[in-house]
């Protein structure tokens, strides 16, 4: 039996446009490992993991319908940020979900995070196309429906462009729970024009890139290791 009643799931329900037939599936998308440890049920952890790859799917699916001619290079800059904790833990919130988690600790004492609130978000999804009995169209409707058009608008206002270095860190924490190393190879130039190539590394890849000001070096040799590690 749920913890929470089904009328306390409504407003949640409502948002996404969906009833769930299995109220402990919908739990269990909404149980951080914290709560599952202490009480011996199960974490939301797989029903992340698949979401994780169902929201990827939608995502590149919207980006290439919409931007047919767009280079991978660049697909792949506005997936790191569609599918990153920023936007998918500001989906979350748009959706209340902190409300519904279930996590360990005293009361109030664990803190609901972005990163949580994303994960979670990844679960539902999860969750909403087990629960529809892996019905792929359905779930990819869904999430259309309430998604796509937020995606393509704010893909052609190039809001995702704003920090390569954050996008480029969540890729490579997520792929091997390391961070990318920044380093000044040259200044050169005069004074008023000064030219730095910094190198952004991590495990043996590395990129190169040039700006006029260290910052902005670093931005660019983050979005090139980006578009590099996309094709892995
Ligand atoms: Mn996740």
């Amino acid at each position: 039996m749920p913890v929470l009643s089904s009328e306390e799931y409504k407003p949640l329900e409502d948002k996404l446009g969906y009833t769930f037939k299995d109220k402990n599936l919908l739990e269990q998308a909404l149980t951080h490992k914290s709560y599952a440890i202490e009480k011996g049920v199960k974490s939301y952890e797989t029903l992340e993991f698949l979401g994780d790859a169902l929201i990827n799917l939608i995502i590149v699916d919207i980006l290439i319908s919409e931007f047919p001619n767009a280079k991978e290079g660049e697909l792949a800059v506005m997936k790191a940020f569609f599918v990153s904790e920023d936007f998918l833990s500001a989906l979350a919130e748009d959706l209340d979900l902190g409300k519904y988690l279930l996590v360990g600790g005293k009361k109030g004492k664990f803190r609901i995070n972005a990163s949580i609130l994303g994960d979670a978000f990844e679960s539902l999804w999860g969750a909403i196309y087990i629960d529809t009995g892996r019905d792929l169209n359905f779930t990819k409707s869904l999430f259309e429906n309430l998604y796509k058009n937020k995606v393509i608008s704010m893909a052609k206002s190039q809001e995702y462009r704003r920090d390569y270095k954050t996008l480029l860190q969540e890729l490579t924490q997520k792929k091997w729970k390391e961070r990318p190393v920044y380093r000044i190879v040259s200044v050169s130039g005069p004074q008023h024009s000064r030219v730095f190539e910094v190198e952004c590394s991590v495990r043996n890849f590395r990129a190169l890139a040039v700006g006029s000001s260290k910052k902005e070096a670093e931005q660019l040799s983050a979005k090139r290791l980006l578009e590099m590690l996309q094709d892995l």
